[in-house]
């Protein structure tokens, strides 16, 4: 049984990826969590009970809490995932992006790196790292440019790209200087459940499903590419288990899309659903005034994953996208939690 320290695994992807692991993998999963206001024990809920899941509310940044961790749970494998991810706050605030980001990955691989130095030989050998990040990192393609490599350079744009590229650099350099066993994936735009009611497919989601009206940033024209949680968190055990140390891996999914057309798409799945509402729902689209600094389209050439470790997409766009929405229609308590701020799993 595989012993996997999670970190930021009470968030969308973390909490996704922590089910699969100990469902589809059955591993033995440690989350720590900051527990911020992105975070839901909800999300985990299901978990509560079993006896390979354990969590502890820990801030990365803090270090002698998390080397304690190390001392007590002893992981085989770290997954990174925890991070300040919402480009709207990090546009408003970016202190905590780059106190999260930056200083607190900085913080976590120097204390796995110290943990590595003090395993046997036999559980050093195997010990992994992986470190979760995203496209952004490339900054913002035009509409003919290739699809962004793992040899791109790095261009973030805002701040939370930039802080995600400087956690990235860290990670390659502990691996590059120490011969630390890393491996970094970059990511596309995910959906799925659990994602945050803050993030653009679950604001148009509620906002459509409340009758209130849908924010689009600009002219609605940005185009991003669009992964399936569950894609995303496969991926990430691939690379973990059998991807190359001190590699990068784009993980994409061919799905790209301009935000208006999503929006319209979304709101053509609710008219279905709310039959009885008699208007379109794509009427509460209102055009809001663009992002700061909002980069125009980003996609990814997954080609080396798919070619190294044999991962592929299978969630359809349109079947997860369908679902995504009757699911956000289904769960309105989880929705609502976030505005209780309760951080305590409903009995
Ligand atoms: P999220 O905001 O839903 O979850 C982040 C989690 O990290 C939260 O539970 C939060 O409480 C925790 N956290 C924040 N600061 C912390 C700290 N100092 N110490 C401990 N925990 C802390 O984010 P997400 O969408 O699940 O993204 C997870 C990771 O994947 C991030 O690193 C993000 O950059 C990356 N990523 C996300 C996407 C996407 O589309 N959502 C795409 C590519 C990569």
């Amino acid at each position: 049984m595989k012993k996997i320290l999670v970190t930021g695994g009470a968030g969308f992807i973390g909490s996704n990826l922590v089910k699969y692991l100990i469902d589809k993998k059955k591993c033995n999963v440690m989350v720590i969590d900051k527990l911020t206001y992105a975070s839901s024990l909800e999300s985990l809920k299901l978990l509560k009970n079993i006896k390979n899941f354990s969590f502890k509310k820990i801030d990365i940044c803090k270090e002698f809490e998390l080397e304690k961790i190390f001392k007590e749970f002893k992981p085989e494998y770290i997954m990174h995932l925890a991070a300040e991810s919402h480009v709207d706050n990090s546009i408003k605030n970016s202190r905590n992006f780059v106190q999260t980001n930056v200083m607190g990955t900085y913080n976590l691989l120097n204390i796995s790196l110290k943990y590595w130095h003090s395993l046997d030989k036999k559980y050093s050998n195997k010990f992994r790292f992986l470190h979760v990040s995203t496209d952004e990192v490339y900054g913002s393609l035009k509409l003919k440019d290739k699809l962004f490599t793992e040899k791109n350079p790095y261009l973030p744009n805002s701040p939370y790209s930039a802080s995600k590229a400087g956690s990235d650099h860290l990670v390659r350099s502990w691996n590059k200087t120490y011969n630390f066993p890393s491996i970094i994936t970059n990511c596309s735009n995910n959906y799925g459940p659990f994602q945050h009611p803050e993030k653009f497919i679950p604001v148009v989601i509620i906002n459509a499903l409340k009758k209130r009206k849908i924010p689009i940033y600009g002219n609605g024209f940005q185009i991003r590419d669009w992964i399936h949680v569950d894609d995303h968190v496969e991926a990430l055990y691939k690379t973990l288990v059998n991807g190359r140390l001190g590699e990068t891996y784009n993980i994409g999914s061919n799905k790209e899309i301009r935000n208006i057309d999503l929006a319209i798409t979304i709101c053509g799945l609710i008219d279905q659903i709310k039959k009885n509402d008699m208007y379109s729902h794509s009427d509460l689209i209102t055009y809001v005034e663009d992002r700061k600094g909002h980069d125009f389209r980003y996609a990814l050439n997954s080609k080396k994953i798919k070619k190294e470790l044999q991962w592929a997409p299978k969630v359809k766009f349109s079947e997860g996208l369908k679902k995504t929405v009757m699911w956000y229609n289904k769960n309105h308590l989880w929705i609502d939690h976030f505005n209780n701020k309760k951080k305590k799993f409903i009995k």
